[in-house]
């Protein structure tokens, strides 16, 4: 933990207010520092990162019913943990209850693994909390987290003592921070890779994860570092991504996206049209932070995203306020990376390293694990490779180094698992957030729906082979990333056969990342219940296979 004494002014950037300009937007660089709002507020009376003191010191012992609801609701989340759901809640209560009588006395907490990158050792922390102290819970999550659920303030300490022992931590892993930094899940091992980003993550993370510089942004800030040509870190969708690609003068280095995002007002990246190379990524990264953290929104949390401002300036104006007022230097033009075709980018299966070893990618159902198969996995890790995990932005899992007489017995060790290395394609890219079970945004419950549905379309449809994305949602927020997937689903209550609401989806179709990125049409009026969903779903996908002409994809 860095000192969270250390002021939050900017240390660039500052503006006085222009005569003339509307109000504004709660910009801090153009002199509006009054907070706005609540969180605004809340985060200005105290730096969000003490409150892990309080934690340590006082909320363990004295428990539940003594934290501060600013801390509560507000400041915890800087140390990756929330109130999760109090079960029993339907989703039509969501809207209409006060956010507070949602809250359970057990909290949520977010492991994050920059880079996905996870070594047995610390595969095994992560098991050993979940089943002492989070009821064996583990969810690997589409930003390469860890989530556990159950946790309760009085074992928090304990468990970031012992996540902390092996270099782990869930600090900064949600609130308006830089969240974890996404990496290319075969980073360092791929034949094929441009350039391997993990020490820029690494020296994000040592710099500025826990900086009180960048603890107070507007919301909260996703960010990527890949060099394969993949590009699996769904950089479309992210606030700021470094996408490796090869410079005709200055050779491998990375091409720098920001602006994306999904939920309401959903927007994809555009390039800066910059060439970096690996040692500058952590100032770029910083410079484009910073312009996030001065002149972002702060008036209005739904405006309060990077994407916005991004939108308003233009990429150019961008460009020149991160050059200009930042880093104090022109960047270097840089070519495009090439887009890879369409199909899967997610690396399961077994695919050689560069080493002459194997990886081997397997596919949880709907990202969930717990605590008993993550300690599996890591024996797994250990006993045919070298231990080394790696996390993918699909919720999906990644086993390094092993030995190519050693694949086949691994494969089969998986599969009795259920954890599958050659999964149907609704296994293989179905994804869904964590829903009503936790979540207090949730309308409906996704996890066990989606897992239900995956299951039901491999009897039902067990010829189809073509790639396709199903990305289920809870709620609006797109956690999921329901709005670029093949078919999306978003949580809604619709009207049930006698008239009353039940759960159920929007649907949208055609959205995708990658050659066609782009989001899925809302067809007006296509909302399916719950129940009606694999009924549905299965009817969509026997009318691509009936009319589909030759090698015609499903978003086409
Ligand atoms: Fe919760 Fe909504 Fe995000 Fe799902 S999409 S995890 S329901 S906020």
């Amino acid at each position: 933990m860095k000192n969270a004494d250390r002021t939050t002014t900017p240390t660039a950037g500052s503006r006085a207010p222009k005569q003339g300009r509307a109000k504004g937007q709660g910009q801090w660089a153009l002199g509006h520092r009054e907070p706005l709002n609540a969180n605004e507020q809340f985060k200005k009376d105290d730096n969000p990162l003490n409150v892990r003191a309080r934690i340590i010191d006082r909320y363990q012992y004295t428990g539940f019913d003594s934290i501060d609801p600013n801390d509560l609701r507000g400041r915890f989340r800087w140390m990756g943990i929330y109130t999760q759901r109090k079960p029993g809640i339907s989703g039509g209560q969501t809207a209409v209850l006060d956010p507070n009588e949602l809250d359970d006395k057990y909290f949520m907490m977010r492991i994050r693994s920059d880079g996905g990158q996870l070594s047995g050792e610390q595969l095994r922390a992560i098991a050993e909390v979940s089943t002492t102290y989070a009821r064996d819970t583990a969810d690997v999550t589409d930003r390469q987290n860890i989530q556990l659920h159950w946790v309760r303030i009085e074992d928090v300490p304990a468990i970031w003592e012992r996540i902390e022992a092996v270099g782990l931590s869930s600090l900064e892993a949600c609130g308006d921070s830089p969240r974890v930094v996404l990496g290319s899940p075969v980073a360092g091992i791929a034949a094929d890779e441009i350039v391997d980003g993990t020490p820029a993550i690494r020296e994000i993370v040592r710099r500025y994860i826990g900086d009180p510089e960048f603890a107070n942004l507007p919301r909260k800030f996703k960010s990527a570092v890949s060099g394969s040509p993949a590009m699996d870190v769904a950089h479309e969708v992210n606030d700021l991504s470094f996408i490796g690609v090869v410079h005709p003068e200055h050779g491998p280095g990375f091409d720098v996206w920001v602006g994306g995002g999904l939920s309401t007002n959903p927007m994809l990246a555009q390039r800066l049209g910059v060439w970096v190379p690996l040692e500058d990524v952590p100032d770029v990264w910083a410079a484009v932070i910073s312009v996030f953290r001065d002149y972002g929104y702060r008036r209005l949390r739904n405006r309060a995203r990077l994407k916005f401002l991004v939108a308003d300036w233009g990429v150019e104006r961008f460009r020149e306020v991160v050059e200009t007022e930042y880093l104090h230097r022109k960047l270097i033009d840089g070519p495009a990376p090439e887009t890879p075709g369409p199909g899967f980018r997610d690396h399961l299966g077994v695919h050689a390293q560069k080493d002459g070893n194997f990886y081997v990618g397997f596919a949880p159902l709907v990202g969930r694990l717990n605590g008993t198969l993550l300690s599996k996995i890591a024996d797994l890790a250990d006993e045919y490779g070298t231990g080394r995990v790696r996390l993918t932005a699909e919720q999906k899992v990644l086993i390094l180094d092993v030995a190519e007489d050693k694949v086949s017995a691994l494969t089969g060790a998986l599969e009795s698992l259920d954890l599958q290395v050659r999964p149907s394609p609704f296994r293989r890219q179905t994804m869904a957030c964590t829903g009503i079970e936790y979540c207090k945004l949730a309308i409906v419950e996704t996890k066990g729906r989606a897992g239900a549905l995956v299951r039901e379309l491999e009897r039902r449809l067990p010829e189809f082979r073509t790639p396709l994305t199903i990305n289920m949602n809870g709620c609006p927020n797109s956690c999921a990333r329901s709005q670029v997937a093949d078919i999306g689903l978003k949580g809604v209550l619709v009207p049930g056969p006698d008239g009353e609401m039940v759960e159920g989806f929007q649907v949208h179709l055609g959205g995708s990342l990658g050659i066609d990125a782009g989001f899925g049409r809302k067809l007006r009026g296509l909302k399916v219940s719950s129940a009606e969903l694999d009924d549905y779903v299965e009817r969509v996908l026997r009318r691509y296979l009936a009319q589909r002409t030759e090698g015609e994809r499903f978003a086409a």
